[in-house]
This record gives C-alpha cells, structure tokens and sequence, in this order.
C-alpha cells in the first residue's frame, strides 16, 4: 500500500500507477486530527497500521478519488520523532570522499569522517515531494558547496532498543525516498545537514509488504536530466537491518521516525534552479527544485511554519 499525505495532511492512498489517490481520512474517524502541529494521529497510524490496515483497505472502495496531479502531496511523514541519518554506508562514495570531495571542501580528510556512523538530522528541515530547497545565506556568501545525497528512507512502525538485525524488518512500516541535502565544509554533520528544506521526503511512504527485504533496489538521482548517483542498495556497507540494529543500540527507535540509509556515490553540488530527481525501484519519483529566490524561499519557509503550528505567512528574517 501506498499512503500519501496530502492538502491539509489528509491521509490518502495511491493507486499502483501512481496516477490517482484516494481519501481515506475519514477511516480514521476521531483519530485524526486537522492541525498538523503536534498531531499525533501519523505516529498512532505508525504504530497501529497492521490493525487499521483492514479498514483503510476497505475505504479505497469508498472514498473519494483525486488526480495526483490535482493534489499536494505533502512529505509521506508527520512529525517524526526523528531523522537518523547513515554516514559512509557504500564503498564507493566513502572513496570519492577521501580522494577528491573532503579535500576540496575542507582542505583536508578527517579519518573520522570515513567511518560508518549514525547521527541526526533536524525533523524541521523535512519537506515534501515538489518543494523547495533553499540555499542558505552561508553557501552563496562564502561560496559553500551544497551537495545532494539520494538515499533509500525507512520509516519505523514498531518501536524498539537494541533490535537484533534478524527481527530489524519487522519493525519497519514502509520505504520512501530521501534527499539528504548537506552544506559541505568544515563542522558538525547535524548542523550541516539541518538547514531548513534540507530533507526532502517523498512522493508517498510504500509499505514493507510491497518491498520484502530492501535489498537489490535500483538508485538513481539526476540533476537537470543527467544522472549523478546510480546504485543499488545491495551495495550498501551495512544494510538496513545492520542500520536498524545499530541506530537502536544507541537510541530507542519509535513509530514515525526515520532513517536515512546513506549516500550512494556521485555526491555534487546543486546550483538555484536545478531540478533534481531521485527515483528507487517500487518507491516511484520524488523531485524538488534549488534556489535562492527570495520569493520561493519564503513560500518552502510557510510550508514548514505552517507545519510547526506558526501559520504560513511568519517572516523568516533571515537574509
Ligand atoms: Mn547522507
């Protein structure tokens, strides 16, 4: 199944073309609620969905179906706990790091930095599929290189610390795709990687049924039409159950959170108005557009004010 959140964070589900989507909110009955600040019904739908997966089946007879391209789809997650993020979890981007990236952003290789490691991403800095990415003032100033990462995103239903690798995939809900945009340069990765619209998330979040083991799953992100990053998650270093297992190890994993399985190589820099494109086997296409225009800056800024309970229209005072 492939749920959506679209309009005003209404629950839907997409049909297998990808072309239509129906409304199921009202299955959820008072479970849902129409603020998306602070909700709490995604992260019970999280937690829930193998019980209320039944009657969200059924309502895709009954409710009311919308062109997708009618809609706006919102990112496939609300309010999540948090973003885990993988660093260095494919050789050959560990290798194009140490050769020519870290040396040319920072003017030198950290060792620490080509180690597998988990760290975290602000939940604020997550947008939806068609949004915005905004440059920040430090990489036009200081002419900083922003880099995207195309990367296979898990959402977590069932919460747990200290998952063994064998039980991981039974406490997933479903895969979407990621866009881990990151400021190159010297510092804290968490910093780095948390600039407002800095996690694209989308289209639609599509459950674990539909995918088994996320391994074997085709990559691909282009910018403008040419390709960047072409891999597959076989070639992950540690796989998504190794991930889960770690990351649980250090933090308890609960419903709604994500995590970033790491960057494939071919990591580059996005310039404004790039367009670039993600797509993964079974997940579909998520697309988002850079810029430094004032105008679509503070449109990508409503859309994460409104989330976080501000209301669109907040000034950003940010130059
Ligand atoms: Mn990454």
């Amino acid at each position: 199944m492939r749920l959506a959140i679209f309009n005003d964070y209404r629950l839907g589900v997409v049909d297998a073309a990808g072309q239509r989507l129906t409304d199921v909110t009202a299955e959820l009955g008072g479970r849902w609620e129409p603020e998306a600040f602070g909700a709490g019904w995604w992260l019970r739908l999280c937690r829930d969905f193998d019980e209320l997966r039944p009657q969200i089946e059924a309502a895709c007879d009954r409710g009311e179906v919308l062109e997708l391209e009618t809609v706006v789809l919102r990112a496939p997650v609300l309010n999540p706990g948090k973003v885990v993020a993988t660093a260095m979890n494919y050789a050959d981007h560990v290798d194009e790091m140490r050769d020519t990236v870290l040396q040319r952003v920072a003017g030198r290789v950290d060792p620490a930095l080509l180690d597998f490691d988990v760290f975290l991403k602000a939940t604020s800095s997550i947008v939806g599929p068609g949004s915005h990415v905004v440059l920040p003032a430090i990489a036009l100033r200081e002419q900083k290189e922003v880099h995207h990462e195309g990367e296979l995103g898990v959402v977590i239903g069932r919460a747990g610390i200290d998952i063994r690798e064998e039980d991981a995939l039974g406490h997933v809900l479903g895969y979407v795709i990621g866009l881990d945009m990151v400021l190159r340069g010297h510092g804290d990765r968490s910093r780095r990687k948390s600039y407002d619209t800095f996690t694209p998330l989308g289209p639609w979040l599509t459950t674990a049924d539909e995918i088994g083991d996320p391994k074997g799953l085709d990559i691909h992100l282009s910018v403008g039409g040419a390709t960047r990053q072409r891999a597959n998650t076989d070639q992950m270093i540690v796989s998504v159950p190794g991930i889960i297992a770690h990351a649980s190890s250090i933090m308890r994993l609960e419903p709604g959170d994500v995590i970033l399985t790491g960057a494939p190589p071919g990591v580059g820099e996005v310039n404004a108005g790039d367009t670039v494109d993600v797509t993964i086997s079974k997940l579909g296409t998520l697309e988002v557009h850079v810029t430094a225009d004032d105008a679509a800056r503070q449109r990508a800024l409503d859309e994460i004010n409104a989330r976080g309970g501000v209301g669109p229209g907040a000034p950003s005072g940010r130059a």
